[in-house]
């Protein structure tokens, strides 16, 4: 059956040029696939300790509540958000995931003819976001891949990219894939930096994992820095991204437009009492944490034995170059069960972004390695 109509003709440029977001393998699909029952996922950056008991607790609370809309304003996470982070609920806009929030801010504030800046090598969703809306992505060369931030973000390139078109800048730190992060002073003076008609937008999906040292107080800057958006999510230490709840966090002003924009009922009912309540799971963001810190070293040094250049990462997955082209390591993994992420998509083809699991599931996927190496793979 093909059709009379071109579809893509029908499509505006920007949504024509645009390449689907590659998500990590499902696990239930590389069972189907392979005929495997023990799959493990170390490709989507998922906390491995799963949601906290009281955002399980919350959400059987709050079953029988879904035959209604959710609470389109969030008032009650707004509420335990604003307690929790200091800010007033009006600087908060809620997300579907804070994928929304990141698109939410594209739509809202580019057209065709203004430019957003990130870096090479930055989380893939900014370009997708910024093409969508028709405007022109400008990206700028990450750090070299010999210094302390290997293929990170260069604040100094992306600084020469402002422009008159400028609107938004994208930053994550940490950057995934990278694991990169920045020194907060470097960061605050990048944001100082910038003339009043562009925005920041700072992404920070794992904060919670971020070295203390280094954690910027990105809400405290809010401000003397008014033009600053700060992203996070409960997709990562949370443990829930399969509910999809991110926010952002900003002047009341930029909250307000972002609201314009936003679809009235975009996080449901039970993400909205999960996310409230994951709030006071502190002992599971203290155990995350450690784990990730164990498992991290575990996988660095264990990698770092099979001769592949592991840098330090700022969050819960590493970036490990494997030398030569990183396909045949991904397919060999996946025939062993376990899945991890090739990141060809962002150009860089010999490397693969590898999830700190649990320790088990750290030991799997090193002696799967060892097997690949032994039966071939890599030569
Ligand atoms: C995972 C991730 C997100 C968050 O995604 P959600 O939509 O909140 O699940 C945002 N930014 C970066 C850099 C990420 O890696």
């Amino acid at each position: 059956m093909s059709p009379k109509t071109d579809f893509a003709a029908l499509a505006p440029p920007g949504v024509r040029g645009l390449q689907p977001y590659l998500p990590g393998k499902p696990m239930a699909e590389l069972e189907r696939e392979y005929g495997i029952s023990d799959a493990v996922k170390l490709a989507s950056n998922e906390n491995p300790l799963g949601p906290p008991e009281l955002s399980l607790r919350a959400m059987r609370a709050g079953l029988s509540g879904v035959a209604r809309y959710p609470d389109g304003a969030a008032f009650e996470l707004k509420r335990g958000l604003s307690a929790h982070l200091a800010v007033v609920p009006e600087q908060i806009t809620v997300g579907n995931g804070s994928n929304e929030i990141l698109s939410l801010i594209a739509e809202t504030f580019l057209s065709p003819g203004d430019e957003a800046i990130f870096s090479e090598f930055a989380f893939v969703v900014y370009g997708l976001a910024v093409q969508a809306t028709g405007a022109t992505p400008r990206i700028a060369p990450a750090s070299s891949r010999t210094g302390s931030q290997p293929l990170g973000h260069s604040l100094e390139a992306m600084g020469a990219l402002v422009s008159e078109r400028t609107r938004l800048v994208f930053i994550a730190n940490p950057n995934n894939p990278t694991g990169t992060w920045l020194a907060p002073a470097d960061l605050r003076a990048f944001i100082d930096g910038l003339p009043p008609h562009v925005l920041a937008v700072v992404d920070e999906a794992y904060l919670e994992y971020m070295p203390p040292a280094d954690l910027p107080a990105t809400l405290s800057w809010l401000g003397a820095c008014p033009n600053l958006i700060v992203c996070r999510t409960f997709s990562k230490m949370y443990g829930l991204a399969g509910l999809r709840v991110g926010y952002a966090v900003s002047h009341p002003g930029l909250a307000e437009l972002l609201n314009r924009v936003r679809q009235p009922f975009n996080v449901n009912e039970l993400g909205q009492r999960a996310a409230l309540a994951a709030l006071d799971a502190h002992d599971h963001v203290r155990r995350s944490r450690q784990l990730n810190e164990e498992g991290m070293a575990q996988l660095r040094a264990g990698l770092g034995d099979f001769g592949w250049s592991v840098p330090p990462s700022a969050g819960n997955f590493v970036l490990a170059d494997t030398g030569g082209s990183a396909a045949p390591w991904y397919e060999g993994l996946l025939k062993a069960g376990v899945i991890v992420r090739p990141v060809g998509n962002y150009g860089l083809p010999t490397h693969l972004r590898i999830t700190v699991g649990l320790p088990e599931h750290n030991n799997r996927l090193l002696r799967a390695l060892q097997e690949l190496r032994k039966a071939g793979v890599g030569r």
